[in-house]
């Protein structure tokens, strides 16, 4: 048994991208303007897996761009740097996200052939007004299928959301966690709508068409969601954009919930709901909460949020 998991990410930029969604400046999401050279690549594995330890499981991902929209033998070139280190054990698979309507047949025979694992489809949403809206130019129906051919090859498949799109509700958004957990995904993230600059939904946005979500309903949605996740057995590797330099820096950023600990955030009001419950059930404010291993942070709550809004709890390992 690995005693943990370990990724090794390459970021692809959008230039493999024909498309242009609304919110999408991928030059400032991956703080990467080029397609990364091979040797790069290869320079970036050694480096990892240098600091990594020998009994983690790792795996190569290739994340931010859409990986098949690539021609197949540029594709090809990133995944057989891979193969050496697949060969001699040194990692164990590979990953990448692309889009679900660059999937097919032959597309997955061939990923599958080169050691990917997990492909992961960025879904946004599953309601075909919030995906034209969106400018995504596929349609829910792309999903359902590509989620069922990933399935069919026996390739893991994760499903990414983003919330706070064009049109979309808390009740869309949850609707849409139904339905990934629905088509089968294993893994999902979530990604609350940012405002940044150079982007359609940017110009929306100046001209009052567009209001972003606040960071306190983002939390609100993202809690519905991940318990939603939580109760089916979806793995969420992600709550909230990597805060880049870009991002952090503000520069390009113009509004939207972005906010470095978001996941954090998150997970201190699904304990704060949890612990008033507790003392709602026992009816004292004096209770002991049972916290699992690794959640006494978000149990606390970020900047000790939870422990200020209960000051007689006590926590327990
Ligand atoms: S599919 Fe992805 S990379 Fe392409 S424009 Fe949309 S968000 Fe950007």
């Amino acid at each position: 048994m690995p005693t943990s998991y370990r990724v090794i990410p390459v970021f692809m930029p959008m230039l493999a991208c024909p498309h242009r969604c609304v919110y999408c400046n991928q030059y400032v999401i991956s703080g990467q303007q080029k397609l990364p050279d091979i040797h790069e690549v290869v320079e970036l594995i050694e480096r990892n897996l240098s600091t990594m330890p020998s009994d983690a499981h790792k795996r190569v991902a290739f994340f931010g761009g859409s990986f098949t929209c690539l021609p197949e033998p540029v594709q090809n070139r990133y995944l057989d740097a891979v193969q050496p280190y697949l060969k001699e054990g040194r990692i164990e698979g590979i990953q990448l996200s692309t889009r679900p309507d660059y999937i097919d047949d032959h597309i997955l025979q061939n990923l599958k052939n080169k050691g990917v694992t997990l492909v992961e489809l960025g879904a946004q949403s599953l309601d075909d007004d919030i995906l034209a809206r969106s400018g995504r130019g596929h349609t829910v129906a792309d999903v359902e299928n590509a989620s069922r051919l990933i399935r069919q090859h026996g390739i893991d498949l994760g499903l990414q959301m983003m919330i706070g799109l064009p049109g979309d509700t808390k009740a869309k958004a949850l609707r849409t966690a139904e339905q990934i957990v629905a088509f089968g995904a294993t893994y999902t993230r979530i990604y609350p709508t940012l405002v940044v600059d150079g982007t359609s939904l940017a110009d929306d946005y100046r001209n009052g068409k567009y209001v972003p979500l606040s960071l306190e309903e983002a939390v609100d949605w993202c809690k519905g969601l991940y318990r939603c996740f939580q109760a089916n057995r979806v793995t969420v590797l992600r709550l909230g954009l990597h805060p880049t330099t870009d991002l952090r820096g503000g520069e390009h950023l113009l509004a939207g919930p972005f906010h470095v600990s978001f996941k954090e955030l998150v997970l201190t009001a699904l304990w704060h709901d949890r612990i008033a419950e507790q003392i709602a059930r026992e009816g004292r404010e004096e209770v002991t909460v049972l916290v699992p291993p690794g959640e006494m942070n978000y149990a606390v709550g970020y900047g000790s949020a939870n422990r200020k809004a209960f000051p007689k709890v006590t926590y327990q390992k």
